[in-house]
């Protein structure tokens, strides 16, 4: 199944996220990029793209893209909601905090907050305070973000909304049922 998010709107979410910044400095000053370096013992890290994310990325046998290891996973076996669209594409960094800034990820770019629908069925945004291998200081010390991501992070989301996979998994993040 495909995603309705199509290529063009993946295009205009990412150029609009070009634009904005958590805190108007490099927040990997703080922690020394810790949300990118992440390792736990016996698990691989990573983060899965959204679905119809990958159309942004080259295939991974293009050696434009090795800067990834890609990995295709079932949804279903990993925590993923029973709707999203098989394969799941779980990407890592060979070389973080080093990577193609204006193609890093969709979850890179609106970390440190995260989606949660309240119970009047309103999208917000909440620090991500999931148990990780690392604590962000800027959502653990509820740092102050720019106004203009906060927006824009807002937005994005707003729009993956619309596709049921991932309102499915918004909406089981959020202990909500749909
Ligand atoms: S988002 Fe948080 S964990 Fe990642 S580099 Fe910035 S401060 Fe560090
Ligand atoms: S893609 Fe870039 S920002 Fe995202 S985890 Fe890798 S190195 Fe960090």
């Amino acid at each position: 199944m495909n995603s309705p998010t199509s290529e063009r709107a993946w295009r205009a979410i990412y150029r609009l996220l070009d634009r904005v910044s958590p805190v108007p400095y490099d927040c990997g000053t703080l922690c020394g990029a810790a949300c990118c370096r992440a390792e736990e013992p016996g698990k691989e890290m990573g983060i899965y793209l959204l679905p119809g994310e990958e159309l942004l990325h080259p295939r991974p046998e293009d050696p434009e893209n090795d800067w990834l290891i890609w990995r295709e996973d079932d949804p279903e076996e990993h925590g993923l909601p029973c709707n999203w669209p098989k394969p799941a594409y779980f990407v890592r960094c060979k070389t973080p905090p080093k990577c193609p800034r204006e193609l890093r990820p969709f979850q890179c770019r609106t970390f440190p907050l995260k989606p949660f629908i309240n119970s009047d069925g309103i999208l917000t945004l909440v620090y991500n305070l999931d148990d990780l291998p690392y604590k962000c200081p800027l959502a653990w010390q509820a740092m102050e973000l720019t106004e203009d991501f906060v927006k824009a992070t807002y937005t994005v989301w707003y729009h993956l909304l619309r596709d049921p996979a991932v309102l499915e998994m918004v909406a089981e993040d959020s202990d909500l049922e749909l």
